[in-house]
Order: structure tokens, then C-alpha cells, then sequence
């Protein structure tokens, strides 16, 4: 949409994505925003410089272009210092809404002082007209400073419809959850199975140490019940028919727009390129060549995401049942222990690196099973490649995606915690579930699943106004710019 004179400028309709810099809330913001794009509206991306240790890959500069999408930071008011993650979202919480308004007026048309300014870029650029802001769970002021300035305030959720009935629920106290005094609790809730404390996202059990993400998931509901427009979900109708509608009759009603990761692009190099715009540690290609040399289905890829790490004897245990059962695997180690496990893997068997293009990886011919942390957007990256996947879920929201994956879902298996509930598995375990999802009696009705999920996951966000997520895109769009 090439416009030239001012008053068509102003009519440019803009949207400002105001994400949390963690690798995971980045990526679905993007990709939402690339499907913005494809319907006509200009898209910038506003984060805040990164924690310590992390930088962001292609746009360094402070203003900057990832494909047709701009990037622009504000400060967490930290000055790069090394904190914890509570002092984090503190500082966040309490200098992140003043220096974004301060983003704003510097880059959009908000107030009427900014039609009197006359120099020549800033003007052009000023003149842009923002219809909307989008934030996410972790930016929940976001939402208090779309209502200061009068724009309509949208919400991201990065996690399934199931997450946002359990939290909603959880946080407004409509339904009874475990306590210190009933830690067992079953809890049954509205289009989804009973789910037992080990199902549960660690954030509502009795014994949640984490009081900053209570606090925030808190927050984002006061927020978004007070000042969102629309609450997005980066799943899909087909996916979570039974929460998502019982969800929608009780709760703050939520519209699936997913899955946000395109399984059209997947494996045919468009879709990694653009991530590759943003990931926060640099991406290692040399797995792929080594995957074109495997027999198809034969290779177990591992990732437990851009937070969780596995202790030395999660690992140990992993490694072994690996070795045990001969798979090939392309195994991510973060950081510094990716040399040692790489030279203890030897023998060829297994290719260790320290940041894998992922939807690339999972979309190669060779990869038959990905064992996974089970956060929500590899778990998505999955089913719209239609990789089986074994679940091996550390915290957060993962146990319930775990949860899905297994009984919800049918597309793979999760491993079994032992007896005291603690995460501590076995090389046995590993095995069996690996085994499974790769041969085992179930193999066939789990692999059969996850191809129908990806053909359901594609004709969701199908263009040419077929697809229910893509219909969803196309009425927000719609009702942002007043068409
Ligand atoms: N990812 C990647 N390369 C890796 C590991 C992860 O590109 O080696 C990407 C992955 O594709 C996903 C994101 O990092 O989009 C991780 O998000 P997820 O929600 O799965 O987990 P989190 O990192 O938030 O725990």
C-alpha cells in the first residue's frame, strides 16, 4: 500500500506488537504479525533490550527491519544490569508503561500536538495511524497504556485455550483447585479431561514458589478484562473445539487465530528465514545436512525450549536410553555443555548443537519422534508438522500440554513422573516412550493422528477465507480498521 501525500499517510493503519523478550513470546508475535501484514496492515514489534547474555540475531540497531516488520525498544529500566527475575519484572512493570507511551508519542500519531509538527520525517512518521495494541501475558500494563491514549488494546495468548480456562479460572476463583490442605484435589473444568495435580501448570499448585508470574497472570486478567478488545489465541477451532467453546459461554470470550507457526511454509526455507530474524541465541544449520543422510522417520529430535535445562542426571538418563534404543537424534544443548555431551555421544549415532533452525528440523523427512519440554509453540510446531512427539514437561504450562499431547490431543506420549511426583525419569521411562511413539503397539494410531492434525492444523489457517482461524484474522483485522 504505497501512499504519498500526508493525508493518505495518516490513514496508513498501524499496529504495535508490545512483546516480553523471552524467545517464546517473540516468535508468535511475529508470526501474528506477519499475518497482519498479509492483510494489509503495517506492523512494528516493541520489546525491551534484552536480558544480559542474550541479543538478539539480525536487528541490532535500536529501530530496525525484520522482513516488513519493524523492531523498536524501550528500556526495562535496568541499563543491561544482571538482576533476578523478580527485580526483572519489577523494573519492568514499573518503567516499562512510561517508556513505551514515550515510544508511541515518538512514532505514531497520538495527540493533537504531534499534527503541528512540521519536520519532515518525524512528521511522516508521526502521521502513522496506530488502531491497535497488541500485548502479551507478560506485559499486561501494556493494556492501561492503549487505554490512556485511547487505542483499542488486543491480547496475545501464547499458551492453548486450555491455559487461559485453567488460569482464568484459577485467578477469579471460579472452580476449586488443590490446597495445602487438599494437594490431591482432581480438577474438572468445562470441556477438558479431570486433570490431577500432575496435569496442572505448576503456577496453581499450593506449592508455586514463583510469585512473580502469580502476580502477573493476576494482573493480565484485571487488565484484560478491563481494557481488551480482543483476546487472540494462538490455537485453533479444531484443535480444542470442546474448551475453546465452553470457554468462549462462561469466560472472557477467546478467539483462536492459530496455529500462528504456518504449516504451509514449513520446511520450504520461508518460515525459517523470517524467524531466523529473532532468535535470541544464533542458529546452528549444520544438523540439517547431517539430517538429509538419514532413513525417513528415523531420527529423535530433542529441545526443551529456550529456558528449561535438563540437570546432569535427566540428561544422563536421556543419553542412555537414546544409546540403548540405536535412534539417530539431533539433540539442542544450550550453551557451554554442548561440547561435552557432543563428544560423549560419539560413534556417529547423534548430532549435538547449541540452537537448531527448529521448524526446519521438524519439518526434514528423517525426523520421527520429538521429544520435548512441551511448551506451547514447539508443541504447535509439531502438530503443524505432523511429528509425533514424546513429552517430557519441566514446569509452567508444560504438564498440561503434556496432558493434551497425550489424552487430548492422541499425537504422542508423555513420560511418567516416579512415585514421589518429582520429574526424575529413568533411562527405562525414556525408552518406553520414545519406543512408543517411534514403534511401539501405539505407533500407528499416533502417527495416523498426527497427520490428521497437521492437514487440520493447514486448513485452519487455509487464505482465501476458508480457514476458521484465518476467518478470525480477517473480522479482527476488519474491526480495527473500521471497515
Ligand atoms: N527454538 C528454536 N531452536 C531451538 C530451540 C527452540 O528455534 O534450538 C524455538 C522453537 O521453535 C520455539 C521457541 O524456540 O518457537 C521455544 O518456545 P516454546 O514455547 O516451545 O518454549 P519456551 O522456550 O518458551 O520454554
Amino acid at each position: 500500500m504505497a501512499l504519498h501525500n500526508e493525508e493518505e499517510e495518516e490513514e496508513e493503519p498501524h499496529v504495535l506488537m508490545v512483546a516480553f523478550s523471552a524467545q517464546g513470546h517473540l516468535n508468535p508475535m511475529l508470526r501474528l504479525g506477519k499475518r497482519l501484514i498479509s492483510h494489509g496492515l503495517h506492523v512494528t514489534i516493541a520489546t525491551t533490550h534484552l536480558q544480559p547474555g542474550r541479543r538478539l540475531f539480525k536487528p541490532s540497531s535500536s529501530s530496525t527491519t525484520a522482513r516488513d516488520i519493524e523492531f523498536l525498544f524501550y528500556s526495562d529500566g535496568l541499563d543491561g544490569r544482571k538482576v533476578d527475575l523478580d527485580t526483572f519484572m519489577d523494573s519492568l512493570s514499573q518503567h516499562g508503561p512510561t517508556n513505551l507511551t514515550k515510544l508511541i508519542h515518538q512514532n505514531y500519531h497520538t495527540a493533537p500536538a504531534d499534527a503541528n509538527n512540521s519536520t519532515g520525517t518525524r512528521k511522516t512518521r508521526r502521521r502513522r495511524r496506530l488502531c491497535c495494541i497488541v500485548s502479551n501475558t507478560f506485559v499486561p500494563w501494556a493494556a492501561y497504556v492503549a487505554h490512556d491514549l485511547g487505542i483499542p488494546c488486543a491480547m496475545l495468548w501464547i499458551q492453548p485455550v486450555a491455559l487461559y480456562a485453567v488460569y482464568y479460572r484459577y485467578y477469579r476463583n471460579l472452580n476449586p483447585f488443590p490446597t495445602l490442605t487438599d494437594p490431591d484435589l482432581t480438577v474438572n473444568l468445562p470441556g477438558l479431561p479431570p486433570l490431577r495435580t500432575e496435569d496442572l501448570p505448576s503456577f496453581v499448585l499450593p506449592t508455586n514458589t514463583f510469585g512473580a508470574f502469580s502476580k502477573l497472570f493476576s494482573e493480565m486478567f484485571g487488565a484484560m478484562e478491563k481494557h481488551a478488545s480482543w483476546v487472540l489465541a494462538n490455537s485453533f477451532h479444531a484443535l480444542e473445539a470442546d474448551v475453546i467453546i465452553n470457554s468462549s459461554k462462561d469466560l472472557f470470550p477467546v478467539v483462536p487465530v492459530g496455529p500462528l507457526v504456518d504449516p504451509s511454509l514449513l520446511g520450504k526455507g520461508e518460515e525459517e528465514e523470517a524467524d531466523g530474524a529473532v532468535n535470541l541465541w544464533e542458529v546452528d544449520h549444520s544438523c540439517m545436512e547431517w539430517l538429509d543422510e538419514q532413513a525417513a522417520g528415523s531420527v529423535v529430535y530433542v529441545s526443551f525450549g529456550s529456558l528449561a535445562t535438563l540437570s546432569a542426571d535427566q540428561s544422563a538418563s536421556l543419553e542412555m536410553a537414546l544409546k540403548e534404543g540405536r535412534w539417530p537424534f539431533v539433540w539442542v544443548v544450550k550453551g557451554t555443555e554442548a561440547g561435552e555431551l557432543s563428544s560423549s555421544s560419539g560413534g556417529g549415532q547423534g548430532i549435538v548443537v547449541a540452537w537448531a533452525p527448529q521448524t526446519k528440523v521438524l519439518a526434514h523427512r528423517a525426523v520421527g519422534c520429538f521429544v520435548t519440554h512441551g511448551g506451547w509453540n514447539s508443541t504447535l510446531e509439531a502438530v503443524a508438522a505432523g511429528v509425533p512427539m514424546v513429552v517430557y514437561p519441566q514446569w509452567s504450562d508444560q504438564p498440561t500440554n503434556a496432558k493434551l499431547v497425550e489424552d487430548v490431543f492422541g499425537v504422542g506420549v508423555r513420560v511418567r513422573a516416579n512415585g514421589d511426583g518429582k520429574i526424575v525419569i529413568g533411562s527405562e521411562e525414556m525408552g518406553r516412550a520414545i519406543r512408543e511413539v517411534m514403534d511401539g503397539p501405539k505407533s500407528e494410531q499416533i502417527k495416523g493422528n498426527a497427520r490428521r492434525l497437521k492437514i487440520a492444523a493447514g486448513e485452519a489457517v487455509a487464505g482465501g477465507g476458508e480457514g476458521t482461524s484465518e476467518v478470525s484474522v480477517r473480522k479482527f483485522v476488519d474491526e480495527i480498521i473500521g471497515r
